[in-house]
């Protein structure tokens, strides 16, 4: 279970894919990406190895983008299949998520947002956490990384996360508790890794977010982090790696 993530002006898939390659020591049964080329969220994602990842998203779609979030996906709720393997998708379509970790409380929370309209094509908990930030957006009116907070301290459980909105396309949030999540800071580019291994040919500085802290990952932005549970806010450590 891994996951990666870039946001900046290079082409991301393959920096998202090598990224996945190298944290598969982590162990999963199956891998997805989705990535955003300014006008498309395209997706893929099998159940199976990196390399099948690999070769399914070259035939299916266009690889093109500088925004890509990927994930390695080690079962906890519902079997590996193609369904149940992340990236998961809003009822909208417009938010998608990846996830490492368990929701503990998400049957309450999908029955609610069932009576609430919303249907679910998995049987994981991540896929209920991502319908939970939509309605949270949706009820509330709040950008993306106040929503995925509101959602978040409605959670007991653990995770590394990172979402995108497809009609905010400038940021992606993540959020940490309980699995690791670092940030590779480069020039106007971020990249998003459960460890460094995946950015370190790119940028050797890092911010490794503590548990309960959050960040909003920004294009020609300073990025911000703050606590999840009271929303102050962080200044981030910037750590320099040693090769
Ligand atoms: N609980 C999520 C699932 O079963 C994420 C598992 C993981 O950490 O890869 O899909």
């Amino acid at each position: 279970c891994g996951i990666v993530g870039y946001i900046g002006h290079r082409k991301a898939y393959p920096i998202v894919l090598n990224g996945l390659k190298r944290l598969e020591y982590r162990g999963y049964d199956s891998a997805g990406i989705a990535i955003y080329d300014g006008k498309e969220l395209r997706f893929s994602k099998t159940k199976g190895k990196v390399a099948d990842l690999e070769s399914k998203i070259e035939a299916d779609i266009s690889t093109e983008g500088t925004i890509a979030i990927g994930h390695t996906r080690w079962a906890t709720h519902g079997v590996p299949n193609d369904v149940n393997s992340h990236p998961h998708f809003s009822n909208s379509g417009d938010l998608v998520i990846i996830h490492n970790g368990i929701i503990e409380n998400y049957e309450p929370l999908k029955q609610e947002l069932k009576n609430r309209g919303y249907s679910f094509q998995s049987d994981t908990d991540t896929e209920v956490l991502v319908n939970l930030i939509e309605d949270v957006q949706r009820k509330e009116g709040v950008k993306l990384g106040k929503a995925v907070q509101i959602a978040l301290n409605q959670t007991i459980g653990a995770y590394a996360i990172a979402v995108f909105d497809r009609r905010k396309p400038n940021e992606i949030v993540v959020a940490r508790l309980g699995s690791p999540l670092a940030i590779g800071v480069g020039e106007d580019e971020f990249f998003i890794a459960s460890d460094a291994s995946p950015f370190l040919e790119f940028t050797k500085n890092a911010i490794y977010l503590e548990d309960g802290e959050m960040a909003v990952v920004r294009t020609h932005k300073e990025m911000k982090v703050r606590k999840i549970h009271d929303d102050s806010l962080v200044d981030p450590y910037v750590q320099e790696l040693q090769m």
